[in-house]
């Protein structure tokens, strides 16, 4: 058995796995199997909830009454954050990246992070990237001498202790297939920050699940991530040495698919819209053009290049973002 740290209730689980059979009669190819968190809640929705059970249960035993965190302007882990400390009564401070133009109206994750309560800072990207320890080190120093405790956490809640959300989806996963009589071949994921595939790499080891875990990266490339997702397992083994125990990692164990970040993070090219507008019209499962929709457009290319056997089940973590996709409107 395998001994859980604190978690608070948050995010609705377990999600469904459902076949994309229509899907899969229309292009061909292996069946692929969404693993619904964006239906972890309706403003909780996505992968970020997951990882924020664990790390908000810790920082509440520790004391801590005031979340710290950062992403971009349009990010939906900032947004969970922003909900969740609205949700428990506590203080929360984002640092974006990115400027709103004056004449922007609200749209999206940012109208949400206003709406709730939570101080922003918005700063240039140069600034951000140069700055971010500093400015983490500002706006919790300003809780900590207004006699609030802050938390720093870090980009996409991707820490050891986050890592545990999606240990806790690899549960839901081996459940999910006894349920479905399916042994997959892969579990896909979209990686930005790292935090999701390293819970999942975690999870695959420690429940023997036969899938091989790949990431299609939406931002940097492959190199990038294979020292973040290590840097987080370990992070995760050093601090969890009881449940790591007889566990051992290499660098096979982390697979990126990469090719697929086109002009950056953040930026989608039409394929992405025709594949968002394609699930959406087959499935009725709504995409996002940052992360999933991205990801989801280079799974398909991957099955048209001959990557999966026909006879396969793959499995593709839908991680939300659907608050990401208006402010994309114009493209559509
Ligand atoms: C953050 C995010 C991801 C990426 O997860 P990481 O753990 O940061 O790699 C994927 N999809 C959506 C919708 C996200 O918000």
């Amino acid at each position: 058995m395998i001994e859980f740290p604190p978690r608070i209730n948050l995010a609705q689980k377990p999600t469904p796995l459902q076949p994309l059979s229509r899907l899969q009669a229309l292009i061909g190819g292996p069946l692929i199997w969404l693993k619904r968190d964006d239906m972890t809640g309706s403003t909780l929705s996505g992968n970020k909830v997951r990882k924020l059970e664990f790390i908000v249960a810790q920082a509440q035993k520790d004391g801590v009454t005031a979340l710290v965190t950062c992403g971009g302007i349009q990010s939906n882990h900032c947004r969970a954050t922003a909900l969740i400390a609205a949700q428990l009564g506590m203080k929360c401070h984002l640092i974006l990246r990115g400027i709103p133009a004056k004449d922007e109206s609200l749209d999206g994750n940012q109208l949400l992070d206003e709406l709730c309560g939570a101080s922003i800072s918005y700063h240039r990207p140069a600034d951000y990237f140069s700055n971010l320890d500093n400015l983490f080190d500002k706006y919790i120093e300003g809780f900590n001498s207004a006699g609030e405790t802050g938390l720093a956490i870090p980009t996409g809640g991707s820490n050891a202790v986050g890592a545990w959300g999606y240990i806790g989806a690899c549960k839901e996963l081996v459940t999910d297939f006894v349920a479905k009589k399916i042994e997959p071949t892969a579990i896909i994921c979209a990686s930005g920050s790292g935090g999701t595939q390293a819970g999942l790499v975690l999870g695959k080891k420690l429940f023997n699940i036969s899938a091989e875990v790949i990431g299609i990266n939406v931002c940097d490339d492959a190199a990038y991530f294979h020292a973040k997702i290590a840097e987080d397992i370990d992070a995760w083994l050093r601090r969890y040495p009881q449940q790591a125990k007889g566990l051992e990692f290499s660098s096979a164990d982390i697979n990126i698919i990469d090719g697929y970040v086109g002009e950056g993070y953040g930026k989608a090219s039409q394929p992405v819209f025709d594949t968002i507008a394609l699930l959406a019209k087959t499935e009725g499962a709504i995409l996002d053009p940052v992360y999933t929709g991205k990801a989801f457009n280079g799974l398909l290319n991957e099955i048209k290049q001959g990557r999966f056997d026909v006879t396969d089940n793959i499995v593709f973590i839908h991680t939300g973002g659907i608050f990401g996709l208006f402010p994309f409107k114009a493209s559509f």
